[in-house]
């Protein structure tokens, strides 16, 4: 039957084994070195290694890949949605000013990226407004006049005052009397963590209460950077992240550091000195450069190249959240008539054995009669098939002009197909969110 046939397919298209520890092991041990080498942070490294583990155990080999391939694929994946999956973008308060406060420490670069996002923003059609709130860098006051006149961006300051937290008040009150957009509050920064800075900033922010707390982090930063972004984290809640200064050779582990011990999205990456210089964060490009493996990588990706992932996520989203009815049944057995669009999807995974797909041309007459069955249900049969009793297979194959024989073979078909696609959906996608370190 043309469930049967779905079935035999998907038996085949399991690839050649599953992952074995000795192949995790192996695998891990240069993961582990590739991590280090990128300056990820050791505490995040030896929990992400952990958590690959875990998750490669038993998992499926796919047709084209070894097992070592395998295992970098999931850390590939893992890194990616640890980093954040898509890129975020920065949203604007729904009405009003939006305010948006920079953080960080001393040279990450707050101040030449307040002048690039009001060049980003005013793309938004938006008036913003820059806040001098560093009051201890000689000239820094000096230096955002720069950047603003630069950009054309209006800047606020007041060299009479020695009070950041006074001059953040003033400018949100500056920017809400001149109906400015949004309001960038470009703050002090030190060489080092210190908790006069950091209550400082929480002063600004209980003051102005900013929509975004943007934690600007060099890209080159190490080892340090869990602590710098655990401490800005816990005392003033970031919203986000920029990376600054991924222009340079840095491989950029400080990002995967950030986003494993903050959970909070990277927004941008700094890309150079002029104001221009700001791009989308891509959490995909991010994961490939920490890892460093240009050629595997470059190999995995072919070996899936025309293997529409999204297409087929869809699909299994929507076997899991539906409650799978003899309605879905025929919905899909009329997808595969008019697009052949299932057949293609397997065709184009990886590891697909294509003479399997020898047996999947389906004959239209089945079709026919399988849709005429349906058809000839009432609706409360289609959502409980289980009450399709003796009487009712009777009236539905006289309804159909069929067998009863055949109103059998359909319902089996039927049950065969809900469980394999509860099967299918069961390859679960574990969420993760932020990782805790004693
Ligand atoms: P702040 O102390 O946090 O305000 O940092 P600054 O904005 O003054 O930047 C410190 C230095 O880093 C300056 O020389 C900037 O030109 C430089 N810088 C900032 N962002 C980037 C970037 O994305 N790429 C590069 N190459 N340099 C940057
Ligand atoms: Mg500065």
């Amino acid at each position: 039957g043309l469930s049967g046939k779905l079935q035999d397919t998907f038996k085949k298209l399991r690839g050649k084994g599953k992952l074995t520890e000795k192949d995790i092991k192996e695998a891990t041990r240069e993961i582990k070195l590739a991590l280090l080498e990128a300056d990820v942070n050791f505490k995040v490294v030896k929990k992400f290694v952990a958590d690959i583990n875990e998750r490669s155990m038993g998992a499926e080999v796919l047709k084209s890949l070894t097992p070592g391939q395998q295992v970098i694929k999931i850390v590939k994946d893992e890194m990616t949605r640890l980093l954040g999956e898509k890129p975020v973008k920065l949203d604007y308060a729904s009405k009003g000013l939006t305010g948006l406060m920079l953080v960080g420490l001393q040279g990450a670069g707050k101040t030449t990226t307040a002048g690039k996002l009001a060049n980003h923003m005013k793309k938004d059609g938006k008036k913003v407004l820059l806040v001098a709130c560093d009051v201890y860098r000689p000239a820094a006051v000096k230096q955002l006049q720069v950047v603003g006149k630069q950009v054309d961006a209006e800047v606020y300051s007041d060299e009479t005052s020695k009070d950041p937290v006074q001059i953040a008040k003033d400018g949100f009150r500056f920017a809400r009397e001149h109906f400015f957009d949004v309001v960038l509050y470009d703050t002090a920064g030190r060489l080092q963590i210190d908790e006069t800075l950091m209550e400082e900033l929480a002063k600004i922010k209980e003051e102005v209460a900013p929509d975004h707390i943007v934690l600007n982090i060099d890209a080159m930063t190490g080892q340090e950077a869990v602590q710098v972004a655990e401490t800005f984290n816990e005392k003033i809640d970031l919203t986000g992240v920029i990376l600054t200064k991924l222009d340079g050779d840095t491989r950029g582990g400080a990002a995967l550091s950030v986003s494993a011990v903050t959970g909070k999205p990277i927004l941008f990456a700094g890309m150079g000195e002029k104001l221009t210089d700001l791009e989308i964060f891509y959490p995909d490009r991010m994961a490939s450069r920490i890892l460093g493996m240009g050629d595997v990588l470059s190999f995995i990706e072919k070996a899936q190249a025309d293997f529409d992932e999204e297409k087929a996520k869809e699909q299994m989203d929507k076997f899991r959240k539906q409650t799978y009815t003899l309605e879905d049944f025929k919905e899909q057995l009329l997808q595969m008539k008019s697009m052949g669009s299932f057949k293609d999807i397997i065709d184009m995974m990886p590891g697909a054995n294509k003479k399997a797909l020898k047996g999947m041309d389906f004959d239209d007459k089945e079709f026919a009669r399988s849709e005429a069955i349906i058809n000839s249900m009432t609706k409360n049969e289609r959502i409980q098939p289980n009450i399709i009793n003796a009487s009712r297979r009777k009236r539905i194959a006289a309804g159909s002009g069929t067998r009863v024989q055949d109103v059998n073979k359909l319902l089996k078909g039927f049950e065969q197909s809900k469980k394999m696609m509860k099967q299918l959906s069961g390859l679960n996608n574990k969420k993760h969110g932020k990782m805790k370190f004693p």
